[in-house]
């Protein structure tokens, strides 16, 4: 398979055009042996540099790309963090011209910081299929302790070679099956704030995301048996997403209640009181079970006008007991401008109809359940080391994490 940026790029029906950085994504397996002649299709030449760490160096079916110098970097402890970068940007020879980065979200995150700290490209060779974020224009970094969005390129081009993917440990597959099935929450949360305030849409990009989930959708019973055509269609599902994300220029289409839930959990507010070593798309995928729950309950109301209120966002106070010093500062930043400013209650009232409808598309939380049953799947909170009787907050304060408007922040509209 193939995803081609020419056939995406340009002027789009929603009235913008849309650019997006990644040439090429090839998803085969085998594609590394045809490593050399996909550089040269792409016009990639210069001296490279292969990133790894020593557990992808090693992965079962790799063929490593020819390359005039390689990094090997322990994966004790690895982060996309000060010292891998600093690492790889010290080892690095002077004459390099392109990166490679082979391997997790981990390898990519750094090599692409490091690209885009020396202004080169690099190139993308996922070793599993864990995540939607290896064709991201942005590094999700650790710095100085904090979780943080730094600048980085996307890659120019992606080589997903299948058999390397399949080999991959189970669990981050069935990672990136959750990560894709938040789409199906976050698309609603999406065409929500669509219906309530004319927010931008582009049918597009909702159109290639609903693509990947559908592809994921399909295929994800056979990937516990690691089938390769399975494993090739989730991979294809991740790599659409992400590029779907780079056309739009934001995560948007990707990303809602459910990742909110899962980026709260990551921040360890002080009241909340956990720490989970669980991967992304774990707690995505539970995060996406409990916001199809929320949903589909708020959806059986047929009339809201006796609970329809206006919008208060949480007091200061409030979020300083929850949040605790360290992160309250961030939190009221990030919502100065609150994204549901504007919205009334004749407004909410009016979409209800349009945002029952909306609902309606997403699976419910028991056939959810019912499948990450069937997959081996994390289901429940206390799946992803998080006690159960934290849910409460989990739900109060996840829309307080990122100024987008979801269901779950309008739900505060509601006396329910
Ligand atoms: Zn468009
Ligand atoms: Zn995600």
């Amino acid at each position: 398979m193939r995803i081609d940026s020419k056939k995406l790029n340009g002027p789009c029906s929603c009235g913008r055009d849309h650019t997006m950085n990644t040439r090429a994504a090839v998803i085969e397996p085998g594609v590394l042996a045809d490593f050399e002649r996909y550089l040269s299709e792409y016009g990639l030449s210069g001296t490279r540099c292969a990133v790894y760490d020593e557990n992808t160096y090693h992965a079962k079916n790799l063929v490593r790309p020819r390359a005039g110098q390689e990094i090997v970097l322990n994966p004790e402890h690895l982060h996309a963090d000060e010292a891998a970068t600093g690492e790889v940007l010290r080892r690095l020879d002077a004459d390099v011209k392109l990166l490679v980065a082979v391997g997790s979200g981990t390898i990519h995150d750094t090599t692409r910081y490091c690209a885009h700290k020396l202004g080169i490209p690099f190139v993308a060779c996922p070793t599993a299929a864990s995540v939607d974020g290896f064709c991201s224009t942005v590094s999700a970094m650790t710095w100085g302790g904090y979780k943080k969005t730094m600048p980085g390129v996307a890659p120019e081009l992606v080589l997903a070679d299948v058999d390397v993917i399949k080999e991959a440990p189970l669990y981050l597959a069935l990672a990136g099956v959750g990560d894709i099935l938040g789409k199906y929450t976050a698309l609603a949360d999406w065409k929500i704030a669509h219906a309530l305030t004319g927010e931008f849409f582009c049918p597009t990009i909702e159109g290639m995301t609903r693509d990947a989930v559908r592809a994921v959708y399909e295929c994800c019973e056979q990937v516990p048996k690691r089938d390769p055509k399975a494993m090739e269609q989730l991979t294809y599902g991740l790599l659409l997403s992400g590029l779907a994300m780079q056309l739009m220029g934001n995560s948007r289409p990707a990303s809602g209640s459910e990742h909110h839930i899962s980026h709260l959990i990551e921040m360890q507010p002080e009241k909340l009181a956990v720490r989970s070593s669980a991967l992304h798309g774990e707690k995505v995928g539970v995060g996406t079970a409990i916001a199809s729950g929320v949903y589909h309950r708020l959806a059986e109301l047929t009339d809201i006008s006796a609970l329809v209120k206006p919008y208060v966002f949480p007091g200061e106070d409030e979020l300083f007991e929850f949040y605790g010093s360290r992160l309250v500062p961030a939190v009221l930043e990030e919502n100065k401008n609150n994204c549901m400013d504007g919205v009334t209650p004749e407004m909410l009232s009016k979409a209800w109809p349009k945002i029952r409808e909306i609902i309606s598309e997403i699976p419910t939380q028991g056939e959810l359940l019912t499948l990450y049953e069937r997959l081996g799947a994390k289901k429940s909170l206390s799946d992803i080391e998080v006690p159960e009787d934290r849910l409460e907050l989990l739900l109060t304060y996840s829309p307080t994490v990122r100024n987008r408007m979801t269901l779950m922040r309008i739900k505060r509209m509601l006396t329910v």
